[in-house]
């Protein structure tokens, strides 16, 4: 008998996957989680009936959310991840040796044992002694701070449950105000084919904090319309270039296990095809 995990992405669009075996099933405090091992993607997280990551593609997302900002950055020493709590933005942004300490606030600590369990090779980094992982509301935890962190992430699910204050205005002017002067500051923005309208709401709050506000894109399968966008606002540095200050930087796959970002996908991922150019006018 075949086992399929089917997502239902739009209420009229979604994916399916052949499982092999489901690996974990249960209810946090926060949400339903579940680990499927599939055929096709290898092992895959999935949150109130919605995909995250797997094995096969997360490099994408995990590349392009942490390499863009903090390689645009000179001296991004301070980061906080909001989400995130699989470790996967935390393994990345651990490749640029400028980077001193990353707080990571998850606010369900399930994910990330469930991460460290089934998913070692995402949750690699998240023991480094660089690393403190916090087990909190990032909403109320940003509230704490002012300009104190050079790169702040956000790293969310969708914009529902939990997560939809990350996706609001007052909660754009707190990370602004945490982070320090010369701050960059990205989210995972959601999709060009289905999500037009929060784009363009999110880039226009952004315009307002941001000096430098751009969209990049990348291509991740598994997500709703398979291209994915992030949002970065920055203070003083272009975030659509690597910095100067990496030149002679070694960037090669070999080095950094980079499978996806190089600096030429770097800067070529903020280039918009018209549709999405058109959403941002
Ligand atoms: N990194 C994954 C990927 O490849 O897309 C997905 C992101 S990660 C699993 C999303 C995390 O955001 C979830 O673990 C969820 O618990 C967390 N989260 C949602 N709302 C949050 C909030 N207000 N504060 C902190 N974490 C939150």
């Amino acid at each position: 008998m075949e086992i399929w995990f089917s997502e239902n992405q739009t209420g009229n669009f979604g994916i399916k996957a052949r499982v092999k075996s489901v690996l974990l099933h249960e209810f946090s405090p926060f949400q339903e989680i579940t680990v499927y091992d599939t055929f096709e993607f290898g092992r895959m997280l999935v949150l109130d009936k919605a995909v995250m990551f797997t094995d096969k593609n997360e490099f994408v997302y995990h590349e392009m959310l942490g390499l863009v900002p903090v390689f645009a950055h000179a001296g991004p020493e301070n980061i906080l991840i909001i989400g995130g709590g699989d470790g996967g933005a935390v393994r990345e942004c651990l490749k640029n040796p400028r980077v001193k300490h990353i707080d990571l606030v998850e606010i369900d600590k399930r994910v990330v044992e469930v991460s460290e369990e089934f998913f070692p090779l995402i949750a690699s980094m998240l023991k480094d002694e660089r690393v403190r992982v916090i087990a909190e509301d990032g909403i109320e935890f940003l509230k704490r701070f002012n300009a104190a962190y050079d790169i702040i992430l956000i790293d969310s699910t969708d914009p529902v449950g939990p997560a939809e204050g990350l996706f609001k205005r007052d909660f754009y002017e707190s990370a602004a105000s945490a982070l320090k002067d010369d701050g960059i500051f990205v989210a995972q923005t959601e999709s060009p084919f289905f999500n037009a309208n929060l784009i363009r709401d999110i880039n226009m709050i952004l315009r307002e904090l941001y000096s430098k506000t751009y969209l990049y894109l990348a291509s991740i399968p598994v997500y709703p319309g398979g291209l994915w966008s992030f949002t970065a606002g920055s203070k003083a540095y272009d975030p659509r270039f690597v910095n100067r200050a990496y030149e002679g930087f070694d960037f090669s796959a070999e080095g950094l296990g980079l499978r996806y970002y190089s600096p030429e996908v770097h800067s070529s991922s903020f280039v918009l095809p018209n549709f999405v150019g058109e959403i941002l006018k």
